[in-house]
């Protein structure tokens, strides 16, 4: 009966030192938890209302309060969430630009030249064929005319050049032909 009365007043200290390294770790554990829950609802709430919240429910109930935790947090995180706002907004605008005036984003048809709410040039007429180009196009891809040479239309010619006032006769055969 001696020896095991040793044993056991022998085995008490070690007992107390495994229980206090075990505590201790054990509170570790329960502040590694609560700053884990603080960082993580900080990363997905702005608000402080429900940070208190989350920080207060782990703080509360240790280790049993990480679970109810993860089950009532926000499902995305701040930045996953700005990220799909971001991803919706080019999306929304590249369907709206499509008929968007690009000043003012108002609506407006294709084939207008003016925003009507805010007078930008949107589009211009081809000088030779009267069709409606886009700004951009350095060409026009139905009568080919690129603003200087005048390819294809030999309506335009007489513009430029002095006309003589000597054959009146032949100004009008010009603009004959020209309306043809
Ligand atoms: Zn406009
Ligand atoms: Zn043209």
């Amino acid at each position: 009966m001696e020896i095991i009365q040793d044993f056991l007043t022998n085995l008490r200290p070690i007992l107390n030192l495994i229980g206090v390294v075990l505590g201790a770790y054990l509170i570790l554990l329960w502040a590694a938890s609560v700053l884990w829950a603080y960082r993580d609802i900080r990363s997905r709430s702005d608000d402080v209302s429900v940070q208190v919240l989350a920080v207060g429910l782990v703080l509360a109930i240790p280790f049993a309060g990480i679970p109810l935790h993860l089950m009532l947090r926000p499902r995305q995180t701040l930045s996953e969430r700005y990220e799909r706002s971001l991803e919706e907004e080019y999306l929304r605008r590249d369907i709206e630009e499509k008929n968007a005036c690009p000043a003012c984003h108002r609506p407006i048809e294709s084939d207008f030249l003016l925003c009507p709410y805010c007078h930008t040039t949107l589009r211009r007429n081809c000088a030779a064929c009267d069709r409606v180009v886009d700004l951009t196009w350095s060409i026009c891809p139905y009568c080919g005319y690129d603003g200087n040479t005048i390819a294809l239309t030999s309506t335009a010619a007489p513009y430029g050049q002095p006309e003589p006032h000597r054959h009146p006769h032949r100004h009008e055969t010009q603009q004959f032909v020209r309306t043809e």
